[in-house]
């Protein structure tokens, strides 16, 4: 069991069914409310992953044998258990994320949805066929496992993100290596508990800690087939050419930099309190937050009005803390990297409405920083192209929708966007026209359903079949055509 509080523990690697110390250099976890040490974490090198990827490939060759209406009954127990420890696990994921308890819930509830989604394998995973394609010939297409999966995930939805990969490959029969974020290495510790304690036999799920030369090792194993990535994108760029030229499969979902558009017609009150979420819920550590707001016209007044006035009063405070609207940042260097942002865009002469650094605390009191509102920024400026990652909203004023579709499409990212107004046809024209996977219309945070694909483009997505919904089960199966003749 993992305490969900501060005792200092030290992580171990999950090979082959077993809880493994690892005897290598250990690096500090910290609690971001607190600024204080909770856990030490050991780094996985390549021989760590050359053990886990041929444990991972034993229990494969047995795991895909199993017939996929048994295997998905680890699944509705592992579903159960999460049912059960939900609450557990979010108070890990809250204290060691500094995400709030709320919103930590939230996240952990949207994985158990991607387990729900998985349970149905084995109607999702049928092949067709087709009677007679030639004279007395039959021909069908079957789906099979790939073999062994990796995943490699960010810090800012540690229970989530891999459940985003880990339920669909395991339902498919394949086995499965997690490496997730080593500043969050908790959360997926206690969900790997759970999934033994469902039954899942010793091998097919594996979790290793570690930082790049762990990546790099399973981007290279010659056992591992498949790799699916979520991070930044200078990293899922480089993951997706590696594992590529590797031969292996790849989905590898990037960074963002996601534009709210305002018409001045929005419901103002409801369109502001969606912003705020979206801008400042888990600190604008999302990869679908906010963070370039785009008034349309006459929008710019009331909505900045109403917008100061709400970010004035957001409580920002520790994440457990049943007050706090806003938690601290995941480590004191992500924090001074946002902190460079806000520098940077007062420099370029944008005009700070609210300066988050008036909030800030020491570092040895956790990496607070209050939210920061940007008026008067230049799309060609630092903040209004680059991807923050913090409490910091960008406001970009543009005076019709054409030249906030334009705006928007001129962003190197595409992953999300949405538009506030009570018009039809403006809400019709931005979805169409605008260059992003996936499209709010007067919601904040558009993030699909486990049944829908998690799609971004351009340089938020690198790859073909995208997270979750059906491509899930395309990427993690290999499909063969059969033809049979019976003389
Ligand atoms: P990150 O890219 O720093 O790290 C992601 C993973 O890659 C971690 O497991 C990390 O250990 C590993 N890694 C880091 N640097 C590496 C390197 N040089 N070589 C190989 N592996 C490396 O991302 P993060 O800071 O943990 O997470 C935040 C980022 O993730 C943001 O850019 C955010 O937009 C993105 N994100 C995207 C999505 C999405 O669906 N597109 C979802 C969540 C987060």
């Amino acid at each position: 069991m993992i305490a969900a509080e501060t005792t200092v523990r030290t992580l171990k690697f999950f090979v082959n069914g077993e809880w493994v110390e690892a005897h290598r250099p250990l690096h500090p976890v910290m609690n971001p409310s607190t600024g204080q040490v909770i856990a030490q974490v050991p780094y996985a090198t390549a021989s760590d992953v050359d053990r886990a990827a041929n444990a991972a490939h034993r229990a494969f060759l047995a795991w895909r044998e199993v017939p996929v209406v048994e295997r998905v009954q680890v699944l509705y127990r592992y579903k159960d258990l999460l049912e059960k420890h939900q609450d557990e696990v979010a108070r890990i994921l809250s204290t060691e994320n500094g995400k709030t308890l709320e919103d930590a819930r939230g996240s952990v509830r949207r994985g158990i949805q991607m387990v729900e989604f998985a349970c149905g394998m084995p109607a999702l995973m049928m092949g067709y066929s087709l009677e007679n394609v030639a004279r007395g010939i039959d021909s069908q297409t079957i789906r099979q496992p790939v073999g062994v999966c990796a995943g490699i995930t960010p810090f800012n939805f540690p229970a989530m993100v891999p459940m985003w990969m880990f339920p669909f490959a395991i339902a498919c029969g394949n086995s499965f290596i997690l490496k997730p974020s080593e500043k969050v290495p908790l959360t997926p510790a206690r969900t790997a508990e759970l999934l033994a304690e469902a039954g899942l036999p010793a091998g097919v799920y594996n979790v290793l800690h570690g930082d790049k030369e762990a990546v790099d090792a399973l981007l290279v194993h010659p056992l591992v087939r498949a790799i699916s990535f979520v991070g930044s994108s200078p990293v899922a760029r480089h993951v997706y050419e590696t594992a590529a030229v590797h031969g292996k499969r790849v989905q590898a979902l990037g960074g963002a930099k996601n534009h709210l558009v305002v018409m001045s017609d929005a419901d103002m009150e409801k369109s502001v309190e969606a912003i705020m979420g979206s801008a400042f819920g888990a600190a604008g550590e999302r990869c679908l937050a906010g963070s370039v707001l785009v008034p349309v016209g006459d929008a710019a007044e009331p909505l900045l009005a109403l917008l100061l006035d709400k970010t004035s009063q957001l409580r920002v405070g520790p994440a457990l803390d049943k007050s706090t609207e806003m938690g601290p940042l995941v480590t004191a260097a992500h924090r001074r990297r946002v902190i460079s942002y806000i520098e940077k865009g007062v420099q370029e002469g944008a005009m700070p409405l609210c300066d988050g650094r008036e909030r800030m605390t020491d570092e040895n009191e956790g990496f607070y920083l209050g939210p920061t509102v940007f008026d008067h920024v230049r799309p060609d400026m630092t903040i209004a192209r680059e991807e923050i990652f913090g409490p910091v909203l960008s406001v970009v004023r543009v005076k019709d929708l054409d030249q906030a579709i334009r705006l928007v499409n001129s962003s190197p990212f595409g992953n999300t966007t949405s538009i506030f107004t009570t018009n039809g046809k403006s809400a019709r024209e931005y979805a169409s026209r605008v260059e992003a996977g996936m499209v709010g219309i007067n919601v904040g945070v558009a993030a699909p359903m486990a049944f829908f694909p998690f799609s971004g483009w351009k340089n938020s997505f690198f790859g073909d079949l995208h997270a979750h919904g059906r491509d899930a089960i395309e990427f993690y199966t290999e499909q063969k055509v059969v033809m049979s003749r019976w003389f």
